[in-house]
């Protein structure tokens, strides 16, 4: 992994990846914005993670809260297991996002993202069982090792 890949491990380069995002271009997907959101949680950038929240949203989530997380959480890696367009405003991304813990967590979750003016939001989620990595498919880290071989071990 170069010093310029995207956190959100797209394989591409930061700046051609979730950068214009978080400098204000509007996401083309719901996806995208996902993608865009994990990376400001590992780069900690709380105004973009307050600003890609639904208004609805808005008053149940806090910057104090949001600090927290990004201070505790050592993130390993993101993987998209789905994603859905359901309608013309309203999609859905399934995803793991895993992090250190003994040895490691994850974030098995659905998220729901609507589209507000030709821009994504996020707008909720549920948390699904956890996932079991597969130990021969590549790591989720990105190191390209496979997984039994790098954080499986
Ligand atoms: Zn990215
Ligand atoms: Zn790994």
């Amino acid at each position: 992994m170069t010093e310029l890949a995207c956190p959100c491990l797209s394989g591409e380069q930061y700046p051609q990846c979730c950068q214009p995002l978080h400098d204000g271009l509007p996401s083309q997907t719901a996806e995208g914005l996902m993608r865009s959101r994990y990376s400001a949680f590992v780069l900690g950038k709380i105004d973009y993670l307050l600003d890609t929240l639904a208004p609805e949203q808005r008053q149940q989530i806090h910057r104090e809260q949001l600090q927290e997380t990004i201070t505790q959480t050592h993130w390993l890696g993101l993987q998209v297991l789905d994603s859905s367009l359901d309608a013309n405003d309203e999609a859905t991304v399934e995803f793991v996002a895993w992090y250190q813990d003994t040895p490691m967590g994850q974030l098995h979750e659905r998220s729901r993202f609507c589209k507000i003016e030709q821009r994504w939001f996020y707008l909720d989620g549920v948390m699904l069982k956890p996932i079991k990595p597969e130990r021969n498919s590549p790591c989720f880290c990105g190191s390209g090792q496979k997984f039994k071989r790098c954080h499986g071990r």
